[in-house]
């Protein structure tokens, strides 16, 4: 059998392993932060409608500049953005590998701040930067003089900050943003998936886009607008940076289908943002629940919760499949992370945790 060791692979992929949440069949999975919540039937009359439109043309490429979908996620945001300030592409995943295609690459660096949402090394990877592996503080917040001092210390060509953050949860301090972003000399990006989940009163990098020509805030609907098997990611940034990513995407990456889709979802989106409020009140009772039995838990402003486990989080992770709920090893020693998920999946997951935790 051929193996990766018999392939002329690129040296610096040898050893690697792929991004992986496992995808098992069991009944309640809360290991991928998806919205639980399936499309309401009246969404899903839309989108089918929207996508039926287009499959006569499916002979033609589609629009290679999305401008129609810009246009409404342009509005989504507000901000004052316009279509020329928006990109979008097959998932905030794949708006991110584009910035480091255009920004990063071979020869130039990268700087996340750990713990934080592991595609970002593996994308920099992909695209041949070298990742730097800064670090959060021990409690997973991020001061603004602990972030400037190591950007000084490593002085990257790109900077992600993740704010809610994935896992542990947390929003970043503004003051952060602002403190990289008067000290970077290259592209910020903050990564934002998580955005529409925040408690009341948490700001947005949007605000800042205006006069910082090199911070770019990415977002995607697979989250808040339960749209993840749809992969509609995009960005908010200087449209010089529109400009800069259409330098390395691929020439009709959003396929007529999906750009129909997002367009109509994005036009049914108080339906489908109406889950929000509902996983919002759960994460908040999977909060309240573990710490009041004593259990650690991180402050959460996403669709998620960081909890302690014992030590051996490998062992618990089991415990909790072997009774039915799949939630997701980091691989931070001592912490597991858990999906908010409706009100019955959350159920099973604190029954589970009052059994497996100690
Ligand atoms: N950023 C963060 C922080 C995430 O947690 C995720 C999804 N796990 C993504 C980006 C990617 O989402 P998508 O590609 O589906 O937009």
């Amino acid at each position: 059998m051929t193996t990766l060791d018999d392939l002329p692979l690129r040296d610096d992929l040898r050893g690697r392993s792929p991004y992986g949440a496992p995808q098992l069949d069991v009944a309640v999975r809360l290991n991928t932060n998806e919205n639980s919540y399936p499309v309401p039937d009246a969404v899903v009359d839309a989108i089918g409608k929207a996508v039926q439109a287009e499959l006569r043309d499916l002979n033609r490429y589609p629009d290679r500049d999305a401008v129609a979908l810009r246009t409404d996620l342009a509005a989504y945001l507000g901000h004052g953005l316009t279509p020329a300030h928006v990109w979008a592409a097959n998932g905030s995943n794949e708006v991110q590998q584009q910035l480091l295609q255009a920004f990063a690459g071979p020869g130039r660096t990268a700087l996340g701040f750990g713990p934080s949402y592991s595609m970002h090394p593996l994308l920099a990877a992909g695209t041949g930067t070298r990742w730097i592996g800064a670090h959060r503080d021990p409690d997973f917040g991020l001061t603004p003089a602990s972030a400037l001092a190591q950007l000084e210390e490593h002085d990257p060509d790109l900077v992600f900050l993740c704010s809610p953050n994935n896992p542990t949860g947390t929003a970043l301090d503004p003051g952060v943003v602002t403190a990289v972003l008067g000290a970077a000399r290259g592209m910020v990006i903050v990564d934002e998936a998580y955005a529409e989940f925040a408690r009341p009163g948490t700001p947005s990098a949007l605000a800042l886009l205006s006069g910082h020509p090199r911070l770019v805030v990415t977002r995607t609907m697979s989250k808040a607008f339960g749209f993840a098997g749809g992969r509609l990611g995009y960005l908010a940034a200087d449209p010089a940076v529109v400009d800069a990513v259409q330098l390395v995407r691929l020439p009709y990456h959003l396929s007529a289908l999906t750009q129909a889709a997002a367009r109509a979802a994005l036009a049914e989106r108080d339906a489908l943002l109406a889950t929000v409020d509902a996983i919002k009140e759960q994460r908040d009772r999977i909060v309240g629940t573990l710490r009041a039995r004593g259990t650690e838990v991180a402050d959460s402003d996403a669709n998620f919760v960081l909890f302690r486990t014992g030590a051996d989080q490998r062992a618990a992770w089991q415990a909790f499949l072997d009774r039915g709920v799949l939630i997701r090893d980091v691989g931070l020693p001592g912490w597991l992370r858990v999906t908010a998920g409706d009100p019955a999946e959350t159920s099973a997951f604190l029954t589970a945790a009052e059994e497996i935790l100690p």
